[in-house]
């Protein structure tokens, strides 16, 4: 056995469970590792794993999730996803049409180090969602990121440095295989904040309004109109904090650098932040408060199968939702105002 293979022994339940996943795709996905973080003599491997048309400019939807190692709930719901999507690919006629006109791209375990440290930040106590350049421009709060040490949490790293090597890779897989196309979404999962599940668009940093909010008004009416029933608070992640360095407010920024202007039925990349509300599990078990994890992590059985089944009807809306944008996002001049006045009465009054 090489030296490599040997640090590379299998360390992580969660890399387990994925990889076990991956194992069931009979060669039906593209996996590959995209980054291997060493610590401690143990090397963790970063898996991006897609599945459908290999053609760059058809419709993305990209997964990812433990970006925050604490937060671990997050990979295992998309492991989850990826359990079910192994035997539809198998079987379901009309899953595998839609898959040869688009792509859905999984990053299941963004920051492994975490996971295994138990921790938020990564092996050198970096907030991975606060280690861009981005500048968070509201009332910020001590949570919004800070350079004062990798000691605390929501630590940004040294101003000017490089990002990380997690920040990065994760950016890189945005920026070749989500920005070529012409219509590309990314969820990004977390847990932790407050008893609500919250799904979030740009921008993190502040209050300004995301460049195509006529045509997020128009899917997030879609979305209601569809499923009435739904349980999502959604809103831009500003109206609950304004923070720094979020990845996303940053790529965002990368994308409309690259294409000022372009209207969103040419071309558009909407990054989406799912924050599942975990007091809700609090509130039913209270004693869980603890256990580290438990603040971040449904520990109950029961509880923790709901939760990872919970999510499959939106991140199934949202593969739909690209795969045919036109009834949100062809829209006239007089219902892209009708839906910007009405962005700006809920969202930033
Ligand atoms: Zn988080």
């Amino acid at each position: 056995m090489s030296m490599k293979s040997l640090l590379r022994r299998k360390t992580l339940r969660e890399i387990d469970l994925l990889e076990k996943v991956i194992s069931t795709f009979d060669g039906l996905a593209r996996v590959e590792i995209v980054e291997e973080i060493e610590f401690e003599g143990r090397v963790f491997p970063i898996h991006v794993i897609e599945f459908g048309s290999e053609n760059p400019e058809h419709p993305v939807v990209g997964y990812f999730g433990g970006v925050h190692g604490l937060e671990k709930i997050g990979s295992e719901v998309i492991i989850a996803y990826l359990e079910s999507i192994s035997t539809l690919i198998k079987w379901d006629e009309s899953f595998k049409k839609r898959l040869k006109h688009s792509r859905m791209l999984f990053m299941p375990i963004v920051n492994p180090v975490g996971i295994w440290l138990r921790r938020r930040s990564n092996a050198q106590g970096v907030d991975l969602m606060r280690n861009s350049p981005s500048e968070g421009q509201g009332k910020k709060t001590f949570y919004s990121g800070h350079r004062l040490s990798n000691k605390l949490p929501w630590y940004r790293g040294e101003a000017g440095e490089q990002m990380e090597l997690e920040a990065k890779a994760l950016c890189k897989v945005v920026r070749e295989r989500l920005f070529p196309a012409k219509m590309s979404m990314a969820v990004d999962i977390h847990s932790g904040f407050g008893a609500k599940d919250r799904f979030w668009f740009p921008y993190a940093r502040g209050q300004e309004i995301f460049p195509h909010i006529s045509e997020v008004m128009s899917l997030v009416d879609l979305f209601n109109k569809s499923y009435p029933h739904h349980f999502y608070t959604i809103e831009p992640t500003s109206s609950q904090y304004c923070i720094d360095g979020d990845l996303w407010d940053y790529l965002v920024d990368e994308f409309f650098a690259i294409h000022p202007n372009i209207k969103a039925n040419e071309k558009m990349f909407l990054p989406w932040t799912l924050e599942m509300g975990s007091w809700i599990w609090l509130k039913k078990n209270p004693l869980q408060i603890l256990n580290k994890l438990g603040f971040y992590h449904p520990l109950i059985p029961h509880r923790y199968q709901r939760i990872l089944r919970r999510h499959l009807t939106l991140f199934d809306f949202l593969h739909r939702s690209v795969l045919f944008p036109s009834p949100w996002v062809d829209i006239n001049n007089t219902e892209s105002k009708k839906f910007q006045l009405l962005a700006k009465e809920k969202w930033y009054a």
